[in-house]
């Protein structure tokens, strides 16, 4: 088949410097002219030649019309596209390619365009799928249909690198199209367990898989594939974690490797990372790459937009060989068959089969399954179940209202604002428990060591060098327990402030919770699951004011040992102080057992709640009830009418084919009394005829 070669296309973006950067006295160090890139820092200027640029203040329609538009028609002629968001953190990647309200993203500009060439062509039949990927840290997510199912890249003899276990969806709109983009972004959003670290690391790919054929021919269809990526930030490669590391280097290694033009016979590391591996078509393979390296104009992100900058220079070596893609699927399964027919009589007549063979047969049967399951019906039959599947996924996820918008504008702001919270607090709470384990750790440090200067002490050899030192440790370390402490409970008051959002935004809520009114099970599921966090923070608040006051005890304790140690006595103001401290704490526990009553009465409102919420459920629960009922008794009125009039139409045939019956049968006697007659008449003519001497014919004797 006829290929072509074509280099990687490498666009700049740079994006306006945003409100808070301004206001904060930012500068400007970028300028963008034709194919030119001028960074400007400290007196020192880097150009950079790429393909082309678009300034900030060009909107992202600009770069679709500009860099990306002939590549869908690409698509659409049957070649495989990708285009890349490539950048650091904050440089625009997201903006681009989604977009805002006012600035619509390539993706979204993309879909709508390529629904309207689909319905210019009216000769030709499209079958539009979509996948939506995200891979943060090598864990791959299926952002349309949220499932814990493996899913594994792999090669394909017919579908090329595919994610084995990703859903594909069928589209038959621009709306639909754009609908599932936008819903896999919200999943993106609220379906990760850590924000700032998905800002940065993760990888978003959305994947169109386009197949045609002309209506009334039976001319070979032609299929493509659109790959639209957000990549993880370029910057993370400073990162100590090898999972980030690799997620990120994987795509700039294969980006060196491939500009020092390693591919003929040198080893291109795709497999280095999952997102390398998935988009292995598009930087050296079949595919019309376009990368739109996002900038940031900002002095203080020079270093971050100078490592983009290099890059995509690098990037712009890359060659790409594409061709045509021809819907080749009965060649390959007629071919896959062979080779497992063929594999099957070298395993059977193997005395001892290779392990190698076996494997490799399984891989081909499994590709068979695969490629049998690319015909049309048979997708559309996939997608469908997938679409029951993902609602169910999405709802276990706790995400179904919100990734589907369904639910009331208040419901969705606040569900939002739970999960952030909920987010939030996870973090603050496990930098807590760390913290709270260094202290631990350095209160026995300092205990040890106050007990081993009271043996030293005892033992009556003192030297004073000795001893200074050994005081000179203990504060030391008291200062650092003191610091320390001081980070705890700072920590324990974001936790307390972030509980208190938690409880605000839940009270907030309750109005909405009316607005989910008519899904009772929906409802009381909300309320069951808020009733049970709240106990369960009350009951670590509980433990941990309980936790507080031993900690103050213990760290007096420590105190007063170590004065007992170094033999001092208590000064008068000293001794009045430990009196108001007791004093204090004493007060301290009161206000815990207030806090606990307080809790009770909190809970007995819960209770009553419960039951509020119990007799509305039941309410409701009659009210459907009774509505069904209703239901049922209009079909049953409705099939006793028809019953009614099909039993009158019923007896009126049957009175009809009576009479019919009465009609034949008096009609029937009278042929035969005909009959009869002229039976007799032929008789008497025969008499005649032999009278007179004639012969009667053999035909009527
Ligand atoms: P990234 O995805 O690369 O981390 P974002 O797309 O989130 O970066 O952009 C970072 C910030 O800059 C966001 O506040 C975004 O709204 C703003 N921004 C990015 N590009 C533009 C643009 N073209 N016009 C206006 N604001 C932009
Ligand atoms: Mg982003």
């Amino acid at each position: 088949m006829p290929s072509e070669t074509i280099s990687v296309r490498v666009v700049a973006r740079c994006r306006p410097l945003t409100q808070d950067e301004q206001e904060k006295g930012g500068n400007s160090v970028v300028t963008v002219n034709g194919d030119k890139v001028k960074v400007n820092c400290a007196g020192k200027e880097s150009v950079f030649s790429l393909d082309g640029s678009f300034g900030p203040e060009q909107s992202n329609k600009h770069v679709y019309e500009g860099a990306v538009n002939s590549l869908l028609q690409g698509a659409i002629d049957g070649y495989n596209v990708t285009i890349m968001a490539f950048g650091a953190t904050g440089s625009g990647k997201s903006h681009l390619m989604c977009g805002s309200e006012g600035d619509p993203g390539i993706i979204p500009i993309l879909t709508q365009n390529l629904f309207r060439h689909i319905r210019e062509r009216n000769n030709k039949e499209f079958m539009v799928t979509v996948s939506h990927v995200e891979i943060l840290d090598e864990k791959m997510t299926d952002l349309l249909n949220p499932h814990n199912n493996t899913m594994t890249i792999r090669q394909h003899p017919h579908k090329g690198i595919f994610i084995d276990g990703l859903s594909e969806l069928t589209v038959k709109t621009g709306d639909d199209i754009a609908l599932y983009f936008t819903q896999g972004t919200r999943a993106r959003k609220l379906g990760s367990s850590d924000i700032r670290a998905h800002r940065a690391r993760a990888n978003a790919v959305f994947m169109i898989s386009l197949e045609q054929k002309e209506r009334q021919s039976s001319k070979i269809g032609l299929r493509s594939t659109i790959m639209l990526a957000d990549l993880a930030g370029c910057e993370s490669i400073n990162s100590t974690d090898q999972n980030i590391v690799n997620g990120t280097q994987g795509i700039l290694n294969v980006i060196s490797a491939l500009a020092e033009g390693k591919k003929k016979g040198g080893h291109i590391p795709y497999r280095e990372s999952k997102v390398s591996r998935l988009l292995q078509d598009s930087l050296g393979g079949n595919a019309a790459t376009l990368i739109i390296s996002a900038i940031s104009p900002l002095d203080r992100s020079y270093s971050d937009t100078m490592t983009t900058l290099q890059y995509s220079t690098l990037a712009k070596k890359i060659k790409n060989t594409v061709r045509l893609n021809m819907d080749d699927t009965h060649d390959v399964i007629a071919e896959m068959r062979q080779d497992i027919a063929r594999l099957r009589d070298k395993i059977a007549s193997a005395s001892q089969p290779d392990r190698d063979d076996i494997s490799r047969m399984e891989d081909l049967i499994r590709d068979l399954e695969i490629a049998k399951k690319q015909t049309w019906p048979e997708k559309e039959k996939m997608s469908a179940k997938y679409e029951e599947e993902r609602k169910i996924n999405l709802a276990n996820k706790g995400i179904l209202e919100w990734v589907m918008d369904s639910m009331s504008r208040g419901t969705k702001e606040h569900q939002e604002k739970m999960l952030l919270l909920q987010k939030e607090k996870g973090q603050v709470s496990s930098q807590y428990k760390d913290k709270r384990k260094e202290v631990d750790s350095l209160r026995e440090q300092l205990q040890i060591k106050i007990a081993d200067y009271a043996k030293f002490t005892e033992s009556g050899k003192k030297s004073d060098s000795e001893t200074k030192t050994r005081v000179t440790a203990i504060h030391e370390l008291k200062e650092r327990l003191k610091k320390e402490t001081e980070t705890l409970k700072s920590l324990k008051e974001q936790l307390v402030d972030v509980q208190q959002r938690q409880h605000q935004e839940r009270e907030d809520a309750k109005s909405h919770t009316s607005a989910i009114k008519g899904n009772a099970e929906l409802r009381q599921k909300v309320e069951r699951e808020e009733r049970e966090q709240m106990e369960m923070e009350h009951k670590v608040m509980i433990d941990e004011e309980l936790e507080k006051s031993k900690m103050e005890v213990e760290a007096e304790k420590t105190d007063i040992q170590l004065r007992a140690a170094e033999g001092k006595q208590y000064s008068v103001k000293e001794g009045s102080d430990l009196e108001i401290q007791v004093a204090e704490m004493k007060a301290d526990r009161s206000v815990v057992a207030l806090k606990l009553e307080t809790l009770q009465t909190e809970k007995k409102h819960v209770l009553s709640e419960l039951e509020e919420v119990y007799v509305s459920h039941r309410e409701e629960m009659e009210l459907q009830q009774l509505q069904h009922f209703q239901t049922f008794r209009a079909y049953r009125e409705m099939f006793e009418e028809q019953k009614a009039a099909i039993d009158s139409r019923y007896r009126q045939l049957l009175e009809e084919s009576i009479q019919d019956a009465v009609y034949l049968s008096s009609r029937n006697s009278d042929i035969t009394q005909e009959n009869q007659l002229l039976k007799q008449q032929i008789a008497e003519m025969k008499d005649v005829i032999t009278k007179l001497g004639g012969t009667i014919p053999d035909s009527v004797r």
